[in-house]
Formats: C-alpha cells, structure tokens, sequence
C-alpha cells in the first residue's frame, strides 16, 4: 500500500466528497487519500430507523452522522442556493465565488442523478409580501430538494465516478495529525500512519472536539461561535401546504416583541418525519422528507430556533447548548415531547392525552413538559414566533400542533482561515462545517470544491 499522497482529505462528508469529486475531474495524477471514520454507504443503518429499537442507543460511529456522504448522506438533501444563511463562506471567497460554486455544486447534482430533482425559490413570491404583513420576514434562496431517497442515489454515483482515483479507507478514525519535513502525518485510531503534503480537515460537527484539540496543537486561532435552541414543530402537512407546495423550504425570520430576539424557521420537512440526532453523545431532534411519495407522511414538521452568542463571562455557547440538551435527555430518556395546547396550559403531555391528539407523532418520544428543560426566555420567543408563524398559516397554534425538544444546532468554533480556506499553517485547511464558516450542505460541498481547486491550481 502506498502511504504517501499529496493530499489527505479527513472526512467524507459534503465537503469532503466534493473535494475528492473535484480532485478526480481536474487532474486524476494528483494523489488523493479520504479517511472517514464511518461507514460506507450501504452500511450506513441507524438500528431506530430499522425499528430495532424505539430510542437512540448512541452507536459509535452513529450511523446518522458519519460515514461515507457525512451527516448529510440520509438527510432531506435540501440544497438551498443562497448566501442568506447557511453559512458565510461568502466571506471568506467573496459573494459571487461563493454563489458560483453552489450552482456548480447544483449542476453535479443533476448530472449524477437528481435532474428530476424540483428548484423552488422563495425570490419574487407572493408569499414574501403575506409575511412583510406579519412582522415576518422571508429570506431569499432558491432550494434543490433531492429527497433522501435520491440523495443517496446521487452520493452512490458520485462514488462510482470517483472510486478509481481516490483511496477512501472507512472505519479510519483520525487522532493525530501531526508536522513532517516536508508535509504531514496522519494517525488512525488504528495507529496506521500515513503522510501528504496537504491535509485537508473536513469533519463536520461530529468531529468538533477533535477538530478544536488539533487547532488548539498547531495554534490555530479558534473564535467562539452561536448555539441555536429550539424546538421541532410537527403539524397535518395542509397547515402549511399552500406553502411548502410553492416553495417548499421557507426561511422566515420573527423579532419578537418581548425580548427583540431573532426566531426563524428552518429545515422543512413537508410531509416528512421526524428522527433523532446525535452529537457527540447528546440525543436532539432534526427532520427529513423522502422524495418519493409513496413514503411521504400526514405531517410537516420543522424547527424554530433561537441564537445564542455567549460573550463574558462564559464563552462556551455550544456548552450551554449542550447542558439544555442533556436536561431534556435526562427528563425524557432522549427527546420530549409536548402539545402546543399542553404547554400553554401550563400542564406536561403525557400518554393519555397524546392518545387523544389529531396529530400522530411520526418520531417516538416522550411526552413531557419542555418548559422544565427550555430557559423561559427562549420559550417565550418560541411561543410568540408559533403566534405569529399562525398569521400565515392558520393552524400551526392549534393544540395539537405537536413540539419536540430540543433541538440545538451547534456550530463549530470558527478556525481561523484565509481566502483558501488554509489555516497560517501552510498545507493545512479546515472546510465545510468543520471550520465553523458553512453550515448546510450547499455551503460545505461548495467549500470542497473551492479547495480542491486551489490546491490542484498551486500543485
Ligand atoms: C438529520 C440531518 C438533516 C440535515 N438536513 C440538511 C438539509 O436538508 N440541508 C442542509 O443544507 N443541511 C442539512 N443538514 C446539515 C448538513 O448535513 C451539514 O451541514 C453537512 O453535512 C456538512 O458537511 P461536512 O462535510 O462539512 O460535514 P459532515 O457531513 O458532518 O461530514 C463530516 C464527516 O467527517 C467524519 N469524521 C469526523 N471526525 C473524523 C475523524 N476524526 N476521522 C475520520 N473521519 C471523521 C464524520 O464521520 C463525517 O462523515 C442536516 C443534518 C442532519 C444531521
């Protein structure tokens, strides 16, 4: 085997795929290494889905997060084309880099596979104005939604395309990287060593940690970054159809009157279902749809998240983040989950009143009470947006509009990176989720590729 490559990629998440991906179209005598700690794709079984299980039992590698495509392999695969959110990769390769690459990204996606895949586009609509008339505001982006269904497809066939060219070991979980004459040494967990001039580190947010304890060795400035709380609202798909039907991912943003903080919604799920995530051992919520519509469910569901940034004198936002989370792990064994009409009352949901509830949860947690676990702030924001979210879709405050808590979106401290995405340690770059700059599928592909040219270009 030969231990020597010119670029290490860590990571076979979006990021890490794109990179390979473009490494493989621009010039195939670069030699490339991808080492991912998870599975392959095919391999990839979360035991809940299988419905071995009824709750998550914190496999590791978890299933859901890593292996081969990364956390975005058995998501909704929403691509959302936009420098509105979704992170700022904007600012580091400039607005129209950035715009560039995700459209790159969009027309790799339909050349493996997603051409049926439907464009949406929030920009022009009529449903901009009906929320200016609420106080609410709805972001620009034009959304690609593959489906899980397709997206795995997609990801199946990028492999085909790029398997001759580039070695990918799974189940190769890196501990150390550490500075060589002339490049660096990669460390498994295994103690298989391997060395390249460049070392690219894509490892999302489930390698956050030891993303953060590598920056911390070779002295990459890190910046403390947000932690977004909230909840996974899940109600019958017609409340929300005459949107999600038009343009199918809304990102609208809510001041509340209260406390003048930001709520907004994200990560759609018409007709989807709702599943467990888990980070580094803490059990939260996230959702996805099927494209196929033979798999599709009754209900929408979706989160509402608050951001925090915690300054002085604590920094740790994903700390606090963290803390909320187990709260709720420990009162409800894993996630929680309350009626809208329950928590206005005042009163926990339990199994007698779901029983009678119109909506049927499509994940299987806890009835309970999310005000013993959510700081009141943050609920009071919630409650409000859920008010306001009512304006435009009638229903969405009903009783039974069902709430599953928590979800938090933790982001990676921001690694400290140039144009190239390459650290003041020359050969080393942090992409995609990992470096804190992108948070969302579109992004972090998008910062593959911008990488895998930059290094192709200078070598
Ligand atoms: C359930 C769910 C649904 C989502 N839905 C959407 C969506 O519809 N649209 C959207 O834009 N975003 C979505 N996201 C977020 C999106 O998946 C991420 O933004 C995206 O995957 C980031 O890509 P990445 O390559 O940076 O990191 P990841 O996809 O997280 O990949 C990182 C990879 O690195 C591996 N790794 C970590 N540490 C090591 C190590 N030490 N050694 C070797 N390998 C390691 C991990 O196993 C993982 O496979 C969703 C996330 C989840 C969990």
């Amino acid at each position: 085997m030969n231990h020597y490559y010119d670029i290490i990629i860590v990571g076979a998440g979006a990021g890490g795929v794109f990179a390979s991906y473009e490494f493989t179209k621009l010039d195939s005598s670069i030699k490339v290494l991808m080492l991912e700690k998870g599975r392959e794709l095919v391999s990839r079984k979360c035991p809940i889905s299988e419905g071995k299980v009824d709750h998550c039992i914190g496999c590791e590698p978890c299933s859901i997060m890593c292996g081969y495509g990364g956390a975005g392999s058995l998501s909704d695969g929403k691509y959302n084309i936009t420098t509105e959110f979704g992170g700022e990769l904007h600012l580091r390769v400039g607005r129209d880099v950035a715009m560039s690459l995700m459209e790159y990204v969009d027309s790799v996606l339909l050349g493996m596979g997603g051409q049926e895949a439907k464009l949406y586009s929030t920009v022009g609509g009529k449903l901009k104005r009906a929320c200016l008339q609420h106080n609410l505001h709805l972001l620009d982006a034009k959304v690609r939604h593959l489906g899980t269904d397709r997206n795995v497809k997609i990801l199946a066939n990028i492999y085909d395309y790029m398997k001759d060219n580039i070695d990918i070991r799974f189940g190769a979980d890196v501990r150390g990287i550490d500075k060589a004459a002339d490049g660096f040494v990669v460390t498994t967990a295994k103690s298989e060593t391997y060395m390249a001039k460049n070392v690219i580190l894509a490892t999302g947010r489930s390698g956050s940690r030891w993303l953060s304890e590598i920056m911390d060795g070779f002295g990459v400035p890190l910046k403390s970054n947000r932690v977004d709380i909230g909840v996974r609202v899940e109600l019958p798909a017609e409340v929300w159809s005459h949107i999600t039907d038009e343009v199918y991912e809304s990102k609208i943003v809510y001041k509340t009157d209260k406390y003048n903080d930001l709520v907004r919604t994200f990560c759609m799920n018409p007709y989807g279902e709702v599943v467990t995530e888990n980070t580094n051992g803490i059990i939260t919520v996230n959702g996805h749809s099927y494209a196929d519509p033979a798999l599709h469910t009754s209900n929408t569901n979706f989160a509402l998240l608050v951001s925090n940034r915690l300054t002085e004198p604590f920094e740790g936002s994903n700390e606090y983040g963290e803390s909320i989370a187990r709260l709720s792990n420990m009162l409800g064994g894993g996630v929680l989950l309350q009626r809208f009409g329950d928590l206005i009352k005042g009163r926990r949901s339990n199994k007698r009143r779901m029983e009678k509830s119109f909506t049927v949860p499509t994940l299987k947690a806890t009835p309970g009470d999310l005000s013993l676990v959510i700081p009141k702030r943050q609920l009071d924001d919630i409650i409000e947006m859920i008010y306001a979210l009512d304006e435009i879709a009638p229903g969405t405050s009903n009783d039974d509009t069902l709430l599953y808590g928590v979800e938090v979106k933790f982001y990676n401290s921001e690694v400290a990176v140039d144009e190239n995405l390459e650290t003041n340690v020359p050969g080393l770059y942090a992409i995609g989720d990992a470096s804190g700059v992108t948070h969302s599928l579109s992004q972090a592909s998008a910062s593959g590729v911008h990488v895998a040219r930059r290094i192709a270009n200078a070598l």
